[in-house]
């Protein structure tokens, strides 16, 4: 390194970039440096112009090889000339971040989609950095654009099976809830009928009032219909859906399923143990139904070892193959089930803000795929759910 450059280790001291380019290596080097690094580069003037993309930013674009943004020339294009590779409808941000960059000599960032050599879009996240000389002029602009569409993507993916899963848990509750209230409203229902027809016979002793009692008889069947048909119809409207089978394989489900309780795992530095033999038979369900029990169950286990010693807060997923149907254990380390019979019931909750859906629910998706939900569990000593969904048969008649 000459003696310019251990002042300052990117750019001699008090040289301009015209000054660079009249020198030419060291523009080069800058060059050859952002070549050699595994990632998306250029260096703009300092007034804004993309003036040079490295190898790999040229080889996305598709640019041929002549172009002058890979030789590196200056043929004099405004700031904003590079907002023509940028997707439409992020060019406006893009043009006002960059302006405001350029004006304040501060850092870039702004996330937006470049468009590649096959006309297709892909996010990046675009920054860059002013280099300047020991006077604090910016000499030129130093960019990179790092990739994020796969990460994109999959947030989009996890936020998408998140709405899912709500909606179908929501639509779940609805429908325990449902149930029950037409367990609740049939009675007196039946009672509100029983005295109508009640007056209707004391209508027949004397002396009768007719007239009132009619009215009377008639408002009463009248409000008992549209009462039973009001239960009716918020029954065929919450009715949850019927399964949308097909092969799943349980392992990605798993991963997945803690890929959307993973802030939740973290927080309560749960330890999770996955143990599911490489190659186990799909099962044949409703991805999402089975998503939403796993969902309970774990977030339950999770519930259940929160308050133990943190070296003791851990949870087994194990899945094993038995003659018909695949066995899922989610097996913890908490304080046990108090009342195993009625966990399964509607609204049964020993939390403060439980709603005791979950495992209702979840007993009666395992039900609605031929299947079953138990547990198994010693007061203090934690608990074992265990859930079997067959597969053979439904895969025959699948394949069949
Ligand atoms: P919620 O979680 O809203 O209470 P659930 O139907 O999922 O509703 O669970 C019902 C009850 O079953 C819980 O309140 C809890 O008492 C008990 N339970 C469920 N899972 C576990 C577990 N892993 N360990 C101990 N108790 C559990």
């Amino acid at each position: 390194m000459n003696a310019r450059n251990r002042t300052n280790p990117y750019w001699p001291n008090g040289v301009t970039l015209a000054d660079q380019n009249d020198q030419g290596p060291d523009i080069f080097y800058i060059q050859a440096m952002l070549n050699c690094i595994p990632a998306y580069s250029w260096y703009a003037s300092a007034k804004g112009a993309w003036i040079w993309v490295n190898a790999r930013t040229s080889a996305y674009l598709g640019l041929p090889e002549m172009h002058p943004l890979c030789c590196g020339e200056d043929i004099g294009n405004d700031w904003k000339s590079h907002l023509a590779l940028l997707h439409p409808d992020d060019r406006a941000t893009a043009l006002s971040s960059w302006e405001e960059s350029l004006h304040a000599s501060s850092r870039h960032e702004i996330r937006a989609r470049i468009r590649a050599a096959d006309e297709t879009y892909r996010w990046f996240l675009l920054r860059a950095e002013p280099l300047r000389d020991s006077e604090g002029n910016v000499l030129l602009w130093l960019g990179i654009n790092i990739d994020i569409d796969d990460q994109l993507r999959a947030d989009e993916e996890l936020r998408i099976l998140k709405e899912r899963l709500v909606r179908s848990t929501q639509i779940a509750a609805a429908a325990a809830m449902s149930a029950s209230i037409a367990h609740e409203i049939n009675q007196p229902l039946g009672a509100i009928v029983a005295n109508a027809h009640a007056a209707s016979t004391w209508l027949t002793a004397s002396p009768p009032n007719i007239s009132r009692m009619r009215i009377i008889i008639d408002r009463i069947l009248r409000d008992s219909n549209v009462a039973a048909d009001v239960v009716q119809k918020m029954r065929g409207l919450f009715r949850q859906q019927s399964p949308q089978k097909r092969p799943v394989d349980i392992s990605h489900a798993v991963q997945q399923v803690l890929a959307v309780l993973d802030a939740d795992i973290r927080k309560q530095g749960v330890d999770v143990i996955v143990d599911i033999p490489a190659g186990l038979i799909p099962l044949f369900a409703d991805p999402v139904q089975l998503q939403q029990i796993l969902i309970n169950l774990i977030s339950n286990a999770i519930d259940a070892v929160d308050g133990r010693p943190s070296a003791e807060r851990r949870i087994w997923l194990e899945a094993e193959a038995e003659v018909d149907a695949i066995a899922l254990r989610v097996r913890d380390t908490g304080r046990g089930v108090s009342d195993s019979d009625r966990i399964f019931e509607t609204f049964y909750t020993t939390k403060p803000k439980g709603m005791g859906i979950g495992l209702a629910v979840s007993r009666s998706i395992a039900e609605a795929h031929d299947g079953s939900l138990s547990v198994l569990s010693q007061p203090g000593l934690g608990a074992e759910f265990t859930l079997k969904i067959p597969y053979s048969n439904d895969i025959e008649r699948a394949e069949g």
